[in-house]
């Protein structure tokens, strides 16, 4: 798959090309793999490779494909060829596109699931046709895609970083902070409660770095680089099993190249080695 992907809503009314379905069953997407590759089923229907769908939606083109998402009842089994997989394991066996995509599907294909209902009257809700959203019949309560934003802040002080571990990382991984933004909090405001929080610091000179849809279950991660102004590490232990500073000749194990937090480490580290060699 190429890189034109152009997000759409209303579905096609009839198509003669294949179309690229993403057919999940809870989080596992149905794929094809061969030769360290894997890729999605090109279908007219679902029901050509015997598959009868819960629910489908439309996403868009890509390269002048219909793409869609579908969601498959628990325990059908997968049909001869093709696996159900989890997201996470086909990083790097998916090009970069088909990876966003998927990312894109898994949220709308579970938005649909659970949005089925009216959550202030309980009425059954149906699809708007012009956006991506749900309508309350009953009270027009409307429903779009949620979406969580998260800030994610490296702290530098010198030629050192400030990376933690929350319980749940792999043994021995580190990396750097991120909190869930609050309503009401702007992200700058939520980079300084987070890390104020999480380690008992504050912080300066916030500048924005990238940001990642992250699909597990519904986030944005907003990333920032900042720099130590003041106070002591002292772990919030509910949320930080241990954080530090960390010199380049020391580092941690750090997250997984699939994520944002390793690009935002890695950039920091370059920096850090070319600043470095610069001064010397
Ligand atoms: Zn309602």
């Amino acid at each position: 798959m190429a890189d034109l992907f152009v997000a759409q809503v209303t579905p096609p009314e009839s198509f003669t090309e294949p179309a690229y379905w993403f057919i999940f069953q809870g989080t596992q997407l149905l794929v094809r793999r061969e030769e360290g590759r894997a890729s999605v089923p090109a279908l007219l229907d679902p029901g050509e490779i015997g598959l009868q769908p819960v629910r489908r939606q439309y996403l868009g083109m890509l390269d002048g494909r219909h793409c869609f998402s579908a969601e498959c009842a628990a325990e059908v089994p997968a049909p001869e060829g093709v696996s159900w997989s989890g997201l996470r394991a086909l990083f790097g066996l998916f090009d970069d596109m088909s990876f966003a995509l998927a990312g894109r599907a898994v949220q709308i294909m579970d938005w649909d699931r659970t949005h089925q209902f009216c959550g202030a009257c309980g009425t059954p809700t149906v699809s708007k046709p012009s956006e991506r959203a749900r309508q309350c019949p009953n009270c027009n309560l409307t429903q779009y895609p949620r979406i969580a934003p998260a800030v994610m802040a490296l702290v530098r002080k010198g030629d050192e970083l400030l990376l933690a571990r929350s319980p749940h990382f792999v043994p021995g991984m580190h990396s750097a902070l991120a909190g869930f933004v609050e309503p009401g909090e702007s992200l700058e405001q939520c980079l300084h409660r987070e890390v104020r929080e999480e380690v008992g610091i504050e912080v300066n000179n916030l500048t924005y770095f990238s940001s990642q849809p992250w699909p597990f279950p519904h986030s944005l991660m907003i990333a920032f680089n900042c720099d130590y102004a003041g106070g002591e590490i002292t772990p919030d232990r509910s949320e930080i099993e241990a954080a530090g500073w960390f010199d380049l000749d020391h580092l941690p194990i750090l997250p997984n190249k699939i994520s944002i937090a390793r690009r935002l480490i890695d950039a920091t580290i370059a920096s850090i080695r070319s600043g470095a060699t610069a001064g010397r």
